[in-house]
């Protein structure tokens, strides 16, 4: 039976693998695969509004059902930072070295290090009917790098349900707990149901 096909809105090939690995009984491609490679401007102040913003880009490009994740690492001891700037939080969008070492360089001699990873999910499709949902994952920046796992800020993310760090675990392990893998569960979820309702 052929696959329905998911457009992912991201140009992060970790982020495309990651959802094509979660969402296995869909042809997931992304938005450039398809032809459309514009660099989207995130210009929401939260995950979600820049979700949908991605969505809706790709999807009235395209006009096909398409989805974006806008996630980030908030930090209790920094009041959520880097949060929505978390691709950029050292002053470039991307650099993901530079991104962790600044992050550790303001938890110097900090001891109470709690942190989670937010992912806001958006499923836009061509009429304008939108779907959002939102997960979280839990832990502690470490104090240094661990693993060499993952991407972005995982090697310095301790998580609470694995007892490692992101970066040491396997794609599978963080897949089973990850914030992505969350929100895109409780996407699939609202999708259903509103499929159940006749409302799609
Ligand atoms: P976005 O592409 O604007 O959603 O940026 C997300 C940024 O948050 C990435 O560049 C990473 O720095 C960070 N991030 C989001 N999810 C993860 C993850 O699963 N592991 C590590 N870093 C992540």
């Amino acid at each position: 039976m052929n696959k329905q096909r998911l457009v992912v809105a991201t140009g992060n090939a970790h982020k495309l693998r990651e959802i094509a690995e979660i969402f296995t009984d869909f042809e997931v491609v992304s938005q450039k695969q398809m032809g459309f490679d514009e660099d989207v401007d995130e210009t929401g102040t939260t995950f979600l509004e820049n979700a949908l913003i991605k969505a809706r880009a790709a999807s009235n490009a395209l006009g096909c059902i398409a989805l974006a994740d806008d996630s980030g690492l908030c930090v209790e001891a920094l009041d959520g930072k880097p949060g929505v700037y978390s691709a950029r939080y050292c002053g470039r969008h991307g650099d993901d070295k530079a991104n962790r070492d600044l992050l550790l360089q303001n938890l110097e001699n900090v001891e109470e290090r709690s942190a989670y990873f937010v992912s806001a999910v958006a499923l836009v499709f061509p009429d304008g009917k939108e779907f959002t949902a939102e997960g979280k994952t839990y832990g502690e920046i470490l104090k240094e790098e661990v693993g060499e796992g993952g991407f972005g800020y995982d090697c310095i993310f301790q998580n609470v349900d694995l007892n490692k760090s992101f970066g040491e675990a396997t794609s599978e392990e963080k897949n089973s707990v990850s914030h992505r893998f969350r929100a895109l569960q409780a996407l699939l979820n609202v999708w259903k149901e509103a499929e159940i309702k006749g409302n799609l």
